[in-house]
């Protein structure tokens, strides 16, 4: 298991940096959380934060100094593998784009740094500003290899920060996964697919429909819905859909079948189905 230490940027009484709708300390925890779920999602990774909620770092008074030594004290007491700051970057000019920071070249730190940049770069679509070196607190003065990660400029693009995040926390999930040598396997989500279905005309058909489904092990069934005869998206995923009563409904492994009477038609069906 790999321990990781996630920084959401700002919070509590420091927004950070402002958008049309929406501030950084949101954002930032946001992104960060994301990222952690497909990271622990992966069987991998133990992600503990310096903050999961909307605080910040210091007690009656408010001051940028206080909450960044008290955030990286709190960091460096967790001791993790890497520690990753998220933050959402800000510019009095319109600006666009990523960035990730290290401390200094030719460390550990940049090669995360380079990692997580390089995902971003290649899969968010965006502006890659590329890696970037400066002397924030939170990379120099905390005692594992650290970064911090600028996704997008809040006033200039909020709105593609808001609809990119899932891709965003996918980014740096699989940078963070890439720096450890690890590939990011996700669980594939399968999706239930019928083998069969039967799609009836109308409620009619549903005595033919549930003969075959009762005697032939549970076949879903379903029926064209409302004044449109709407067909149902889980019938249209079936492998193979049996249309009783008609029309054609242009699915790709379609058969229409019917018969004179309601047993006849199951008939039908079942003789299909048994063939
Ligand atoms: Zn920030």
């Amino acid at each position: 298991m790999y321990d990781l230490i996630f920084d959401p940027g700002h919070g509590g009484r420091d927004p950070g940096a402002v958008g049309p709708t929406r501030y950084e300390k949101d954002l930032s925890l946001t992104l960060a959380k994301q990222t952690a779920t497909i990271l622990v999602e992966s069987g991998k990774y133990n992600v503990r934060f310096t903050r999961d909620i909307d605080k910040d770092f210091c007690g009656y008074y408010f001051n940028v100094e206080t909450d960044l030594i008290n955030r990286v004290d709190i960091a460096n007491e967790m001791r993790g593998s890497v520690f990753v700051s998220f933050h959402i970057n800000s510019a009095n000019r319109e600006a666009h784009g990523n960035e990730v920071y290290a401390w200094q070249p030719g460390s550990r730190a940049e090669k995360l740094a380079k990692a997580i940049n390089a995902r971003m770069a290649a899969q968010l679509d965006m502006v890659d500003r590329g890696v970037k070196f400066a002397n924030w607190y939170v990379c120099r003065k905390t005692h594992m290899p650290a970064c911090l990660v600028e996704y997008g400029f809040i006033k200039s693009e909020e709105d593609v920060i808001i609809a990119k995040m899932d891709q965003a926390a996918l980014s740096v999930a699989q940078g963070i996964a890439d720096y450890f040598g690890v590939i990011l396997t996700l669980e594939a989500e399968e999706e239930d697919v019928l083998e069969n279905a039967i799609l009836m005309f109308s409620d009619e058909d549903y005595w033919s429909a549930k003969d075959v489904s009762a005697k032939d092990g549970g076949i879903a069934i379903f029926v064209r819905q409302g004044k449109d005869k709407t067909i149902p998206i889980d019938a249209m995923k079936a492998k193979q859909l049996i249309t009783i009563g008609g029309p054609e409904t242009g699915h790709t492994n379609e058969i229409l079948l019917s018969g004179k009477d309601k047993y006849k038609t199951a008939d039908a069906v079942r003789n299909y189905l048994n063939r």
